[in-house]
C-alpha cells in the first residue's frame, strides 16, 4: 500500500459528503468527525513535561542510528536483490531474524501458519509496544537501480513497494530502541513482527486472527512513499475473491445443445456485478480479471475463473456489498445451468487512524526532518522525474515534511488494517521515493536500490524509534491513544474477518 494516491475526504461533518449516503455508514464517519474535532481542541500531548524523544536520550539514539546507516543500507540493498514474492521470502526473512537475534531479541519463527513470519521480544512486563516490519517484493516488478527502464531479469520480481527497506528500517528502529532500554533499565516489552505477504496474501490477517497482538499496548509502523508525513488517515477495507464456475463442454457448432458454458456464468456475474456499481455508496471500488475463460472457441468451455477485488471505506458496508456479490455468483450459475464456488484469497480491514498516535509520530518527524539529497542523489531524481507524469511534485518535497492531516480516506488498502482494530496503531510515510513516484512502480524500484531509499528509510527508522521511546515513557500517551481508540471502534465492535480459510495461501504467488 502506499500513501501518494488521491485522497477523499469522507468524514467531513458535512452531510452532502459522498459517503454519509448509506445509513450504515454515516455512523462511524459521524463518530471519527466528532473525535477529530474534540482531539485538535484538546490541550497537546506535550503540556506537562518534555517528552523523552526530545531530551539527550532521544538525541543519543538517533545518533546511534546514524553510526549504523551504512550497515542497514546494505542489509536493505541484500533483501532488495532477493526480491522475494509474498511467503517466499525466506532469505529475506532470515536476514532480519539475523540482525534481531544478534541484537537480544528472541525469536518465534513460522508464527500463524506462515513460515516466514515471526516475532522478536526483547523485555518483559508492562507495557507492549510493537515496531512492524514487511518484506515481501512485487511480481513483474524486476528494475535495477538506474533511473530508466531496465529490468534485472524480464519478468522477475522488484520491490514497488520498498517493502526491503520497511523491514530494515523497523528492525533498526527496534533495535535502537531495545540499546535505549538496556541502557536506561526502561522497563516494558518491545516486540518486533516480521510480516510478511503484505502484497495480497494478508499476512498480519492470520496473526491478528492467532492472536498475536493481544497483549499489545501500541503498534509503531510506516511505509515508504514519496513524502513524508504522519497522518491519521484511513484506507480502504478490501475483499478478493476468486469464483470458479463449472458447466458441461461440448462441440460449440455441432452440439451446443449439450453443452453449459461457464465463461457464460463469469460474463453474468460481471455483468451483474457491473450494474451493482450504481447501487452502491460512491467510495466503493470494484475490479475484475478473468483468469480463465477457456481455451478453444470452438470448445464450450467447461470451467472458468474470475478473480475479484471490493474495497470500501467502512468494513460494515463492504461486507454487504460483498453479500450481493455473492448473490450476483449464485444468480449468474442459476441462469446460466453452471455451479459456482469461490475461493477468498484476502480479506482486510480499513485502517482505524489514531490522532493521538499520529500527532506524536508527526511532532517526532518534524524533529528528525526530511531526506537531504546529495549531488549524485539530485541528477538521480532530475533523471527519473523525467519519467514520471505530469504534475511532477518538487525534487526539493524530499527534504520537507508535510503538515499534519486527518479524516481522509487514502484509496489503498493494507493488512495493517487488521491490526490497527485490533491494538492502538500509528504508521507514517518517509520519502524513500523520488517525489511524485507511484508505488508499485519501476521508479519506486530504481529509487529503492539508491542511496535514496536508504536514507527516506532511516528518517523512518529515526521517527519511529523517538515515538516507541515516548510511548515507553509516558503511560497517559497510552491511556489517551487507547480511550480514541474505544471511541472509534464502538462499544459493539466484534472482529470478524472474512478469511475464513485455515492456513495462509502459501502458494499464492506460485
Ligand atoms: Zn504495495
Ligand atoms: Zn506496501
Amino acid at each position: 500500500m502506499h500513501t501518494s494516491l488521491a485522497a477523499s475526504p469522507v468524514s467531513s461533518p458535512d452531510a452532502s459528503s459522498p459517503c454519509r449516503s448509506g445509513a450504515s455508514a454515516a455512523a462511524p464517519h459521524a463518530v471519527i468527525a466528532t473525535l477529530a474535532a474534540l482531539l485538535v481542541a484538546s490541550t497537546p500531548l506535550t503540556a506537562q513535561r518534555a517528552p523523552v524523544s526530545a531530551s539527550p536520550a532521544g538525541a543519543k539514539v538517533l545518533a546511534a542510528l546514524d553510526a549504523r546507516g551504512d550497515h542497514y543500507a546494505g542489509v536493505a540493498q541484500q533483501i532488495w536483490g532477493f526480491a522475494e514474492v509474498g511467503y517466499q521470502e525466506v532469505q529475506s526473512s532470515a536476514l532480519l531474524q539475523q540482525e534481531l537475534k544478534a541484537a537480544g531479541f528472541a525469536l518465534a519463527v513460522g508464527v500463524a501458519g506462515a513460515p516466514t513470519a515471526f516475532t522478536a521480544t526483547f523485555g518483559s512486563g508492562k507495557p507492549v509496544i510493537a515496531i512492524v516490519g514487511e518484506f515481501d517484493a512485487l511480481p513483474g516488478l524486476s528494475q535495477d537501480a538506474t533511473p530508466a527502464k531496465k529490468p534485472i531479469s524480464e519478468g522477475g520480481a522488484g520491490h514497488g513497494c520498498g517493502h526491503h527497506l520497511f523491514g530494515t528500517a523497523s528492525t533498526a528502529s527496534a533495535i535502537a530502541v531495545k540499546e535505549w532500554m538496556v541502557a536506561n533499565k526502561i522497563p516494558g516489552t518491545l516486540r518486533f513482527y516480521g510480516t510478511p505477504a503484505e502484497e495480497g496474501g494478508s499476512g498480519k490477517v492470520f496473526m491478528v486472527r492467532a492472536g498475536l497482538f493481544k497483549d499489545v499496548d501500541a503498534v509503531v509502523s510506516w511505509h515508504p512513499g514519496d513524502r513524508n508525513l504522519a497522518d491519521a488517515n484511513s484506507t480502504l477495507a478490501n475483499i478478493s475473491a476468486k469464483f470458479r464456475f463449472r458447466g458441461v463442454s461440448a462441440h460449440a457448432a455441432m452440439a451446443p445443445d449439450k453443452g453449459r458454458s461457464a465463461l457464460d456464468g463469469v460474463e453474468a456475474m460481471t455483468h451483474m456485478v457491473n450494474m451493482m456499481r450504481e447501487h452502491v455508496p460512491q467510495d466503493t471500488r470494484i475490479h475484475y480479471v478473468i483468469t480463465n475463460g477457456g481455451r478453444a472457441p470452438n470448445v464450450v468451455p467447461d470451467f472458468a475463473e474470475v478473480f475479484f477485488y471490493a474495497r470500501q471505506s467502512d468494513m460494515r458496508v463492504l461486507d454487504q456489498i460483498w453479500e450481493r456479490m455473492l448473490s450476483a455468483a449464485k444468480g449468474a450459475a442459476m441462469g446460466t445451468g453452471t455451479t459456482v464456488e469461490h475461493e477468498t484469497i484476502g480479506a482486510v480491514y480499513n485502517i482505524l487512524p489514531n490522532e493521538v498516535l499520529a500527532r506524536v509520530q508527526q511532532r517526532n518527524l518534524e524533529r528528525v526532518g526530511g531526506v537531504k539529497y546529495t549531488a549524485e542523489d539530485r541528477a538521480f531524481a532530475e533523471q527519473l522525474r523525467t519519467t514520471l507524469e505530469a504534475p511532477v511534485p518538487p525534487i526539493d518535497d524530499a527534504a520537507r515534511v508535510m503538515p499534519f492531516v486527518g479524516g481522509q480516506v487514502d484509496a489503498a488498502s493494507t493488512d495493517m488494517g487488521d491490526v490497527s482494530w485490533a491494538v492502538p496503531t500509528v504508521a507514517m510515510s518517509a520519502a524513500t521515493w523520488v517525489p511524485g513516484t507511484a508505488a508499485h512502480s519501476w521508479q519506486a524500484v530504481a529509487a529503492g536500490g539508491t542511496p535514496i531509499g536508504a536514507k527516506g528509510m532511516m528518517v523512518a527508522a529515526k521517527t519511529m524509534s523517538l515515538t516507541a521511546m515516548d510511548l515507553f515513557t509516558d503511560p497517559a500517551l497510552i491511556t489517551k491513544a487507547r480511550a480514541e481508540f474505544d471511541q472509534r471502534r464502538g462499544p459493539d465492535f466484534v472482529y470478524k474477518t472474512r478469511l475464513d480459510r485455515e492456513k495462509p495461501a502459501l502458494d499464492y504467488r506460485k
